[in-house]
C-alpha cells in the first residue's frame, strides 16, 4: 500500500464510521514507526492497534482500494478439550502458526453480529507470505505446499477480497 503519514491516517479515520473511542485509542505512530518505505510497499495488510493490542483497525489494500476494518483481537489459541495451545493455519495468509503465536480477529457485520477468523498473532501476514519471518520458514516445514511468493501473495489477496466482501465496507480515499 502507499505510505501513510499520521495526518493521512487521521483524515481517513475521519471519513470512516468508527466509534470515537476506538479512534482515540489507536496508536498509528507506534504501529508503523519501524516500517521502511519498502515494507510499506509490501504491505497489503497492516494493523494499527491500541495500546494493548486487543483492538484496532486493519488497513487492507486491494486493487488500489484501501479499506479500514475495525476489529477486536484475542491472542492465543487453545484447544477447548485439552486447554493446551493449539496450532492453526491463518485464515488470511495460510501460514501455519503455533497457538501461542496465533489469535482470533473479529469484525462487526452489523449491530448484533460479528464474524471471526483465525489469524497470525502479529498480523504480519504480508511479511509471512514473502518469507520474511521465521514463522514463514516454520510454516513451510509444516505444510507441504509448492507455491511461489507471487502465488502466496495472490492467495492472500483473494482471501482478503472474500473477507472484505462479507462486511459492510466502502473503500476510503485521501482527498486529491
Ligand atoms: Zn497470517
Amino acid at each position: 500500500m502507499n505510505k501513510l503519514t499520521l495526518s493521512d491516517f487521521n483524515f481517513l479515520l475521519s471519513e470512516t464510521p468508527i466509534k470515537p473511542r476506538l479512534k482515540n485509542e489507536l496508536r498509528f505512530v507506534t504501529s508503523t514507526e519501524n516500517m521502511s518505505d519498502e515494507e510499506w510497499n509490501d504491505r497489503e495488510l497492516l494493523s494499527i492497534t491500541d495500546r494493548n493490542g486487543n483492538k484496532g483497525v486493519l488497513l487492507i489494500s486491494i486493487d488500489d482500494n484501501l479499506y479500514i476494518l475495525p476489529y477486536e483481537f484475542k491472542a492465543g489459541i487453545t484447544s477447548l478439550s485439552t486447554g493446551r495451545s493449539q496450532s492453526i493455519i491463518c485464515d488470511f495468509c495460510q501460514t501455519w502458526q503455533y497457538g501461542n503465536k496465533a489469535g482470533s480477529i473479529s469484525f462487526s457485520k452489523d449491530r448484533v453480529s460479528s464474524i471471526s477468523y483465525l489469524c497470525c498473532g502479529d498480523l504480519k501476514c504480508s511479511m509471512h507470505v514473502r518469507n520474511k519471518t521465521s514463522a514463514a520458514h516454520t510454516s513451510r516445514a509444516q505444510l507441504r505446499e509448492d507455491l511461489s511468493i507471487e502465488q502466496r501473495i495472490e492467495r492472500l489477496n483473494s482471501r482478503m477480497k472474500i473477507i472484505v466482501s462479507g462486511l459492510p465496507l466502502e473503500p476510503v480515499h485521501l482527498s486529491m
